[in-house]
């Protein structure tokens, strides 16, 4: 209740899937803006688990880094809704520039620079044993210093929306990796990673690289664009409650394949992708590794913050 008291409510900046996001500022400082983050609980899930969620995202108040937004406070109102009180960052997210293709130039080092960015926010959730679930470009927000910052944890999600895992997955399918299409239970920091990659992708060909319309539709993009899973590429995939690919099995692609469409980053930088889409999610690359990676200092080196690109 302290909390809530804290922050100012003002108009309404946007309504997302799961929730209605309205500009605010801190009550004895109307300088210092917020974002205030309103989370549309369903009724039926409130009891037992909204003080749990609660906790969880406490938690994460504590991640503080500057490539992660900041969740400066947690409250629930009267209407019983979850309330995340956001740092606030009006200039918009990465996906903007992705598509803006009239207007908005960049090149390997403003790519190398944003990557940097999100594996280093990436390790970090890691290695504070937080995993994000939902990266994706429009979860990438950009701060007026031009840092990025990733947002929406998942937690947020799926508490907004327990039940309705289907739902959810439709948001977020493009970037989904195969143990999760595949409906593996146990899962780690490798799902994160994947996404990255499909990140990675999409920055150098300003396009999303794997659409699928359907989870089936974008397990058949995976076989043929990445390899299909099998028993020698992946030990064990095939007892994974979902699993199913399309008869004809696709060797996996080696860098030489990647190089036409992604060649825009170099050797280097291809090399690092490869990796962050290896199918079985124990070979793939961790956060740690990639940042490792010799790719971040061959030439070009990452574009300075201050100089990327930003909206027009
Ligand atoms: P979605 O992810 O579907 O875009 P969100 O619920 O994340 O929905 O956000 C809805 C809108 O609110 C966004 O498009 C953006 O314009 C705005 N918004 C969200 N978070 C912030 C923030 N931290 N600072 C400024 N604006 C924000």
């Amino acid at each position: 209740e302290d909390e809530k008291r804290k922050y100012v409510k003002g108009k309404k900046l946007g309504e997302g899937t799961y929730a209605n996001v309205y500009l605010g500022h801190v009550r004895h400082d109307p300088a210092t803006l917020v974002a205030i983050k309103k989370i549309k609980v369903q009724q039926q899930y409130l009891d037992g688990m909204a003080p749990d969620a609660v906790r969880e995202l406490k938690y994460l108040r504590e991640l503080c880094h500057p490539n992660i937004i900041s969740l400066l406070s947690v409250f629930s109102s009267k209407d019983q809704n979850l309330n995340l009180v956001l740092e606030y960052l009006p200039l918009g997210d990465l996906e903007m520039l992705i598509r803006d293709v009239d207007r908005v130039r960049y090149g390997a080092g403003d790519i190398k620079a944003w990557m940097g960015m999100l594996a280093r926010a990436v390790w970090f959730c890691h290695d504070n044993h937080v995993l994000h679930r939902d990266i994706k470009p429009n979860n990438l927000l950009i701060a007026a210093d031009g840092d990025v910052k990733l947002a929406d944890f998942g937690l947020a999600r799926s508490f907004a929306d327990p039940g309705r895992r289907m739902t959810a997955n439709v948001i977020t399918r493009w970037y989904r990796p195969p143990e999760l299409l595949f409906g593996a239970r146990h899962y780690g920091g490798a799902v994160d990673v994947w996404s990255v990659g499909m990140v990675f992708a999409e920055l150098i060909i300003r396009a999303p690289f794997l659409a699928g319309n359907t989870e089936v539709e974008q397990i058949a993009l995976i076989c043929k664009q990445i390899g299909t899973p099998t028993e020698d590429c992946w030990p064990g995939v095939s007892q994974l409650r979902e699993y199913t690919v399309p008869a004809d099995v696709v060797p996996v692609w080696g860098k030489e394949a990647y190089m036409g469409r992604f060649g825009a980053v170099g050797p280097d930088g291809v090399d690092l992708l490869v990796r962050t889409v290896a199918l079985d999610p124990k070979k793939r690359i961790t956060a740690r590794e990639m940042l490792e990676h010799r790719w971040w200092r061959t030439d070009p080196k990452p574009t300075r913050k201050e100089d990327l690109p930003r909206k027009s």
